[in-house]
């Protein structure tokens, strides 16, 4: 039996705060966290990190691998090394892109085929609630997913439709006992128009904030009656906080998440014609921009997640009207996120309830998200300081092409370590399947 591993950092993102702590990871798992420099007996291996911050392994519950069926737009060998690469340990996959679609028990055995033995992270699994899979809602819990992911405008993937007010009341219903969340995209069809023109402020404006806000409201109303957990994926309208707020006021079992882009970039800044920012719903303008880092320092948005979603770069050709929607940002995410929340005054520990401990209660992983005893020694080494200028075909993303390239970020991941072994830079295929709960998931 090998002995304790040794991890000992002056700034450790503990749930309590930053502090100076030392680390004592045994079979895999945080066995304690003690003075920075007490003895630890039977130690075999012992790291003193100095000034590079200690973070719990970041959990990014919002990702497109795509595999199987669209493995060329990314797949799971690629996604899972990139996701180590940025301090990312655990990824969720989002049952669209992929063919096929996860919305079938038998679906979630080819997704667990196609991953098995490919994974350098932990991988866990959405299902998908569409309109006609009500049965098989249960059934895909019982199998293994984490919750529904559910859209209420059209996906541009014709086997993912949308559900209607009475599919998502119905959804959710199954869903109330589980304790399983239905994530929403959260676009009203009724409020999205063509855009009026080929450049980015039409584009903006076909996809306006009330199409989010009546959307949310839907979601909100179905929560309430049904008393399903529901959780709002990649809020850009800021506008939206107060309705989130007031539902969290009034006890409905509602969250929200952002992404990195939607707090870093502005839609003043994307050039004409870079559809690599296109996404929906869009990137808005400064002010909305600074509202969302308001609403997140308020907790009325409880995470921050990539929606990593990509396509081959002939995708991206024409204009905002016709170019696949979906922001490539899985390995940049921790330090794109760092380099805005560091300039309005936010910490490391912000970075890792946002980032971390959230997203793993959302899945239901209890043995991730945080660095305390018990839990899974899922840990990222990460200069705080370091800035680095980012090439897309520098980075582990199946296509390069991002939104980020060029742009001088600060924060590097210098080490990563999953469930006490050491996976930066070999990336061995060592990453688990889970399922709700944390158990592996095992389907035959
Ligand atoms: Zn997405």
């Amino acid at each position: 039996m090998s002995g304790a591993l040794v991890l000992r950092s002056g700034r450790v993102a503990a749930p309590d705060g930053m502090r100076a702590a030392a680390v004592v990871v045994r079979d895999g798992r945080i066995a304690a966290v003690t003075d920075r420099d007490a003895h630890v007996d039977g130690a075999t291996r012992d790291v003193d990190l100095g000034d590079l911050a200690l973070l719990p392994g970041l959990v990014d519950t919002h990702v497109h691998v795509n595999e199987p069926g669209r493995t060329e737009w990314e797949g799971f060998a690629t996604a899972t090394r990139a996701a180590a690469a940025g301090g990312i340990t655990t990824l969720c996959d989002m049952p669209l892109n992929s063919d096929p679609v996860t919305t079938t028990v038998e679906a979630l055995r080819a997704k667990v085929r196609a991953a098995r033995g490919q994974c350098a992270v932990d991988v866990a699994f959405w299902g998908g609630a569409v309109p006609g899979n009500t049965d098989q809602l249960v059934p895909l819990l019982d199998a293994g997913v984490v919750g529904f992911k559910c859209f209420l405008a059209d996906t541009a993937i014709p086997e993912f439709p949308p559900l209607d007010r009475a599919g998502l009341r119905a959804a959710m219903s199954v869903l109330a006992d589980t304790g399983a969340p239905v994530i929403v995209h959260a676009e009203d069809p009724a409020e999205i128009t063509a855009p009026a023109g080929p450049g980015y402020d039409a584009f903006v404006a076909s996809r306006p904030p009330v199409a989010e806000r009546r959307a949310i409201e839907t979601v909100v109303s179905a929560a309430a009656a049904t008393g399903a957990r529901a959780h709002i994926v990649h809020l850009a309208a800021a506008e939206c906080a107060a309705l989130i707020g007031a539902a969290k006021a009034a006890g409905i079992a509602l969250s929200a998440e952002t992404c990195p882009h939607y707090l870093f970039f502005a839609a003043d800044e994307v050039p004409d014609g870079a559809t690599q920012f296109k996404c929906c719903p869009p990137l808005r303008y400064a002010p909305n921009r600074e509202a969302l880092w308001r609403a997140l320092a308020a907790e009325v948005i409880d995470c921050v997640v990539s929606d990593h979603s990509p396509c081959p770069p002939a995708l991206k050709e024409g204009d905002f009207a016709a170019a696949w929607g979906g922001i490539t940002s899985l390995q940049v995410a921790l330090p794109a996120v760092w380099t805005v929340a560091r300039e309005r005054g936010h910490t490391l520990a912000d970075i890792a309830r946002w980032m971390s401990a959230f997203p793993a209660s959302l899945a239901g992983l209890p043995a991730k998200g945080a660095i305390a005893p018990g839990r899974d020694a899922d840990l990222v080494a990460f200069d705080p300081d370091a800035t680095h200028v980012v090439r897309g075909a520098d980075l582990l993303h199946r296509h390069p092409v991002t939104p980020y390239e060029g742009r001088a970020l600060t924060g590097r991941v210098t080490r990563v370590w999953l469930r006490g072994a050491e996976i930066l830079p070999d990336l061995p295929r060592g990453g688990r399947l889970l399922r709700r709960g944390g158990h592996d998931l095992v389907l035959s």
